[in-house]
Formats: C-alpha cells, structure tokens, sequence
C-alpha cells in the first residue's frame, strides 16, 4: 500500500467575475491543468514535478494572468513572478541550496527530517514558463529568490525556453491595458481585481509537498513592482504540515504572509479551517481580498477566499478532475453580490 494517497488542487486566480464568455474556456483549461499533473502523480512522478506541470498548461493559456497572456505593467509590459517550494520527507538533499543552508559543500549536514526546497523569480520578461525558471533557481542556484536579467540568464543557463518580452503579451492583454490606459488617463490604479493568477498544491505517495505559483501581477502595476507570487511565505509555502499557493492582492497577502500563516494553522486545524481562518486573518489585518488553495500531509485539501470569485480544480475522491466556482467567505470582507 502506498504511504500516502496524493492530492491535487488548483486555482485560477481571485478576483473578480469576467465575461461570461470566457467562464466555459477558462473551466475547460483548469480541468486539463490538473489532469496534466495527476498523469504525473498517477504515474508515481513527485508533488513538484505535478504542481509546475498543472501551472504550465495555465501559462500556455491567454485566459490565464501568467506567463503568455499576462497583465501589463504601465509601461506595456509583462514583468512576471512566480515560485515554488517543497518540503520533501527524509533529510535535507544535495545541491546548491542546500549546501549553502548548511554554510557550504564540506559542512556536516544539519540533522533534519525534511529537504525544504523553494526557489523564486521576479519581474521576469523573457520566458514562456516563469514557474520551470522558479524551479532552476532552486535546483541551480544557492540562492531563493532572482530577479530580471539574472534570472534569465540562468534560464539560459537551465535550457529553459526563452522568449522576446512581446511574445508574452497577448491582444486580449493589450486591449485591457489600452482600455485601462484610456479611462484612466491621470493615475492608474493598481488592481487585483482582473482573476487569472495560477497556483497549484500537491501531496505526492511518498509524502512530499510541493506548491508553485505563477502571474503577471496586478494590473496597472508600475514597472519593477513585485508581488506576494514570488515571495517565499506570502504567495506560496510548504513544510512536513502542508503547502499552500495564494493569489489576490499581493500587498495584502505579503503583510499578513498567508501561505505560511496556512500551513501553520493547517498542522492543529485541518486544511479547510486553516484555509478559512488564514483569509480572515488577512482580512482583519489588511483589509485585503486574498485567495488561496492548500493540501496538508494527510492529503486534506481546503480552499477559501473573500473575493468577488475564485475558481478551483482539483481531483475528487474518485480521482475525477472537479472545477469549481467558489462563493467568497462570509463576513470575511466588504459583502458582495453573488453573480
Ligand atoms: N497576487 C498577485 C499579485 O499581487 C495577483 C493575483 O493573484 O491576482 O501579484
């Protein structure tokens, strides 16, 4: 019998209701996202390698606020974040990481029951996936988190697709941002109100937790700004209790750190009331309109937000790919109608 039973859940951002039109293509793309990672962890492949797969398939689509199709920036540009991390049973593993956790290659190892894994990457212009460049900044680098130009050096580096900066933008995007440009011509607002960030959870058999997040950001973002996507804790996290990814409005989401703020409460609470407790957490503190999705050890899934609607795959107990839009969280934020 295997250890543990995987799970798999992920989400398509939080936000606000788009067009309608866009409702059908948009399920259709999550149910293919989280079937492209539970092949793998049927196939015995491990939560990380699930979790970016599922992201992948989401950066390929225009709907999707990450990678292709992205949100633009004020300037007219993509400027992407994203991140992942993992906490795998078993002793710290090899590697630049963790090599330089323990103060270098020839230093003994720490006594550790886990291999934390996290690597992140912000304001990224030039690659298709900017969650597989989050992954080599964890596997190549002893470092956590890179930044422009010397993250995509590395993604030179890592073999990983690279692509000019306009080959991310798509006309549904540029539409938006001139619509956007046009009403608003003296300040622009920053907003997470556009849905579309992705993220994903996963358990593996063999215990290990992963969790990736990937977006363009909030609309109307000045050039250079970076969100809670790429911030270990705010928009992703995992440790031996569960992972958890996050979207919504990342200044928000970094002041009351609320992936880690999730796991934490996941360990005594269960996933779905860490889930909720976490939002209205963020909510009294902040004021904020967050989301997030989570799985713990014991492949509990919990999933909540206090936005106008959130939409979710996962695999249901009889390993059927389920999406779901999600009703916001009472009194967890300013009422809203449901559509
Ligand atoms: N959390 C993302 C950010 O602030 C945006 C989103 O999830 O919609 O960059």
């Amino acid at each position: 019998m295997k250890p543990f039973k995987s799970a798999l859940v992920i989400h398509g951002g939080a936000g606000a209701h788009g067009p309608a039109e866009e409702r059908a293509p948009r399920r259709q793309a999550m149910i293919a996202a989280v079937k492209a990672g539970a092949a793998l962890l049927r196939a015995g492949g491990e939560a990380l390698d699930a979790v970016i797969a599922a992201v992948k398939v989401l950066e390929d689509h225009e709907l999707f606020n990450a990678g292709y199709g992205a949100v633009l920036n004020t300037a007219g540009r993509v400027e992407a974040d994203a991140a992942v991390m993992l906490a795998r049973p078993g002793g710290p593993a090899d590697g630049p990481q963790a090599q330089a956790c323990r103060g270098g290659p020839t230093s003994a190892p720490i006594g550790a029951k886990v291999h934390i894994g996290a690597g992140a990457v912000a304001a990224v212009s030039r690659v298709r996936h900017p969650v597989e460049l989050a992954r080599a900044v964890m596997e190549r680098t002893p470092h956590l988190l890179m930044a422009g130009a010397g993250a995509e050096r590395l993604a030179a580096q890592a073999k990983i697709t690279r692509c000019r900066p306009h080959e991310l933008i798509s006309p549904r995007a540029r539409e938006r941002w001139r619509a956007r440009i046009e009403a608003s011509a003296a300040v622009i607002i920053p907003s997470a109100s556009e849905q579309g960030t992705v993220g994903a959870v996963a358990l593996d058999w063999r215990g290990t937790l992963a969790a990736a997040t990937s977006t363009g950001g909030v609309s109307g973002k000045l050039p250079g700004r970076i969100g809670d996507s790429a911030i270990i804790g705010a928009g992703v996290f995992a440790d031996l209790h569960a992972a958890a990814s996050a979207t919504g409005e990342g200044e928000a989401i970094m002041k009351a750190a609320l992936c880690r703020q999730a796991v934490q409460l996941a360990g005594s609470i269960g996933a779905q009331n860490a889930a909720e407790r976490a939002i209205r957490l963020l909510a009294e503190l902040t004021g904020g309109r967050a989301g997030l999705v989570l799985v713990s050890r014991k492949g509990q899934i919990g999933f909540a937000h206090n936005a106008q609607t959130m939409e979710v795959a996962l695999l249901d107990s009889g390993g059927f790919a389920r999406h779901l839009w999600l009703a916001p969280l009472a009194g967890a934020g300013p009422a809203r109608r449901r559509r």
